[in-house]
């Protein structure tokens, strides 16, 4: 196990391995070394004690586990482009590592200390650098409160004045409400808005006190109305239920803000401003000050239906809540001690696993509850000595040992008690890493110091994106997709031309309206797991371009199995390929259940060729049925070769056009079974070309 962040410890690791290897080291030598190596923790030379507390079981081995650090190396962020679209499917760069905010209940606000800020000009270089190399066009400034990275407007307009031309946008993930300014709507605005997100956590002021949020009515409102003067009508909330110190008043207190931001906030001659809620069921997790806590999920469900009634009295709120299963389950394993291993290996076995797919919750929950039952614990086998919904109130409870006391992640237990009371005096402390440390024990020689750097001039912002229309020639490329490309979509296709424009700095032209999209068209979409040799390809550029230099920066932008055969130059004012598109020819292989004979194939192929009616009834998306007749849309039929006295090739001209008049393969085989009355099934298919009409 690698304690957090191994960017630098993996190499350690890779080197001990090494060495262990040309030594000849057997396992548990081998573990032995890896052991001393800061960061790394193995399981073996630890064992528990009866009270849930891990120990060395040997003296060669640190009492205790540190954790590393390192700070994020913008540069390794322009990794590998998936061809298919992944989650995430963007530019994401790591500004600030760490967060010294100290909300109570965060666990990585804990574990991430120090807070260290990346260099400005480092970011925006890479995203430079990024959007050649990768092509991608969209970019995520990446921390755990990115609003805390004080350089963020200045990087973010520098960002998009600099881009202005590309129809890039640049999304930060959820936004602390109060440093939402003009500047950061700027930044995240645009042609493609995306969608807003703060985390308020509390309803009142004086539970976002108790978790030290750190955020005043005032602060919420004066962001929330930021937004909505800046043109967004729909704002996502994150708030918990379940919090230590919470009464029903703190938990009605989210609808009473949500009402009163709605009335505050009215976007000008709109509808009112939509909210989209989230309600989280609080668990408490170790190394935080609520690691002390207990939770009820019979509160949970009490507490959610507190909220759905008042919700019930609030127009345009949408409101989701956190299956109270899934947030016992999360609690379960969230402070668990090593009895907790068999559990997890069996309630995998039984089936759990995707636990929080709604459709997956209730099997997932029945697995857990049989997996815990069977090692003889229940869900409450950690639960304090006081039951559900409680602080451990005895003192002595504080300084009982905790199943993860061995894994030293910096923060001083001592801290962690002492932040606790504060807590429950609803007193906060600043943020460390503007305002004064609190001595929580991270800063020093293992984990550094906070690096904050200072935030140079915002540049004055130079506008959104505006897409040049400009249409000044048209090129048509004819190009393969063959190999492994069979296997990307036409969409994923289309996304990547798109991107091999962009890391080809090529000029092309952009539609207008408010999704404006590169004026790249493919004449016609290939079904997926279909080869091809003669796809058709138009791009609109808004300077005229050398055709030899074009045809070399699409070849060298592109994979190898996307080849290039021809690039032509046609009238502007002429008609699309896709608008022209009339024929295809394409190549299939059938394999026929007996065995069949060249004149078989010949006799059957002319009865083909001369039936001027074979009846094929179509079903349409939406269930409806019709009869057509494939005679009308096949224009040759012949004989292409013989594999085995089983397998012909066949190659066929049909119609292809836009409009649903095409031919499809598996239509050309259904006319043959007909004629032939012999059970074909399709193997390959293999688009030959595509043949545009004639346009003057
Ligand atoms: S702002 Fe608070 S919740 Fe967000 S990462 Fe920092 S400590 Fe955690
Ligand atoms: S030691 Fe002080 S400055 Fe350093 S992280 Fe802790 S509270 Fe912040």
């Amino acid at each position: 196990r690698v304690l957090f962040r191994s960017e630098e410890l993996l190499p350690e690791i890779g080197l001990v391995i090494e060495q262990g290897k040309a030594k000849k080291l057997g396992r548990e030598a081998l573990l032995l070394d890896l052991a001393q190596v800061k960061g790394v923790y193995v399981p073996r030379f630890y064992d528990m004690a009866v009270d849930g507390s891990v120990h060395p079981n040997r003296r060669d081995v640190p009492q205790r586990i540190l954790r590393r650090v390192a700070t994020p190396t913008p540069e390794h962020a322009i990794g590998l482009v998936p061809y298919i679209e992944t989650i995430h499917d963007r530019l994401v760069l790591e500004v600030r590592r760490g967060c010294t905010r100290g909300c109570r209940f965060c666990q990585p606000g804990m574990l991430t200390r120090p807070a260290r800020d990346v260099e400005p000009e480092a970011i925006i270089d890479t995203i430079e650098k990024g959007i050649r190399q990768t092509g991608y066009n969209e970019f995520s400034l990446l921390s755990l409160s990115c609003s805390d990275y004080l350089s963020l407007p200045a990087v973010g307009i520098e960002i998009k004045n600099r881009l202005k031309n590309e129809n890039i946008s640049l999304s930060l993930p959820s936004q602390r409400v109060d440093r939402f300014d003009e500047n950061i709507a700027n930044i995240i605005g645009g042609t493609r808005q995306s969608s807003l997100t703060f985390a308020p956590e509390a309803g009142t002021q004086r539970l976002r006190d108790v978790v030290n949020k750190g955020l005043t009515n005032e602060e919420l409102l004066r962001g929330i109305k930021t937004a909505v003067e800046q043109g967004w009508d729909r704002i996502k909330l994150y708030f918990m239920i379940g919090l230590p110190g919470e009464t029903d008043l703190d938990v009605v207190g989210i609808a009473e803000t949500v009402r009163w931001l709605k009335r505050e906030c009215r976007p000008k001659g709109k509808r009112s401003l939509q909210f989209t809620l989230t309600i989280s069921n609080f668990t408490p997790k170790p190394h935080t000050p609520f690691q002390w806590h207990s939770v009820s999920t019979a509160e949970f469900i009490r507490k959610q239906q507190l909220l759905r009634e008042e919700f019930r009295k609030i127009r345009g709120v949408k409101v989701n809540y956190t299956d109270v299963n899934i947030s016992a389950m999360e609690d379960f394993v969230g402070r668990g001690d090593r009895r907790l291993a068999p559990v997890v290996r069996r309630a995998w076995e039984l089936g759990a696993g995707m636990d929080s797919w709604w459709e997956n919750a209730q099997k997932a929950h029945d697995a857990w509850t049989q997996a815990i039952e069977e090692a003889g614990l229940t869900w409450k086998y950690r639960q304090v000595e006081k039951g559900e919904g409680h602080i451990f109130e005895a003192a002595d409870s504080y300084d009982a040992p905790l199943p993860w006391d061995h894994l030293d992640t910096g923060i001083d237990k001592e801290w962690l008690k002492k932040d606790l009371k504060l807590a429950l005096e609803a007193a906060t402390v600043p943020d460390c890493a503007f305002d004064g440390c609190s001595q929580c024990g991270i800063c020093g020689p293992d984990f550094g110091h906070n690096i904050v750097v200072k935030a140079p001039p915002i540049p004055e912002f130079d506008g959104q994106f505006q897409p040049n229309q400009h249409r000044a020639q048209r090129i048509r490329v004819w190009f393969g997709k063959i190999g492994e490309m069979a296997l990307i979509s036409h969409l994923d296709l289309v996304r990547l031309f798109d991107r091999v424009v962009r890391r080809g700095a090529l000029p092309i032209s952009f539609t207008g309206g408010y999704h404006p999209g590169p004026r790249i068209s493919i004449a016609n979409a290939l079904s997926l797991g279909i080869t091809s040799s003669g796809e058709i390809v138009d791009f609109e550029l808004t300077e005229v371009m050398e055709i030899e230099t074009f045809r070399q920066i699409l070849t060298d932008q592109l994979p190898p199995e996307i080849p290039i055969y021809k690039v032509e130059e046609v009238d502007i004012k002429s008609l699309a390929a896709s608008r022209l598109l009339d024929q295809a020819e394409y190549l299939i292989t059938v394999e026929s259940e007996g065995l069949t004979s060249v004149e078989q194939w010949e006799n059957w192929i002319e009865q083909v060729n001369e039936s001027s009616e074979i009846n094929y009834e179509k079903t349409t998306k939406s269930g409806k049925k019709s009869l057509i007749n494939l005679s009308d849309r096949l224009f040759s039929l012949s004989l292409d070769s013989i594999k085995d006295d089983s397998t012909t090739v066949l190659k066929y001209k049909g119609s292809c056009r836009n409009d649903g008049t095409m031919l499809q393969p598996e239509q050309v085989v259904y006319m043959v079974q007909m004629v032939s009355q012999q059970e074909l099934e399709l193997l390959k298919v293999h688009r030959q070309q595509l043949i545009l009409v004639e346009h003057d």
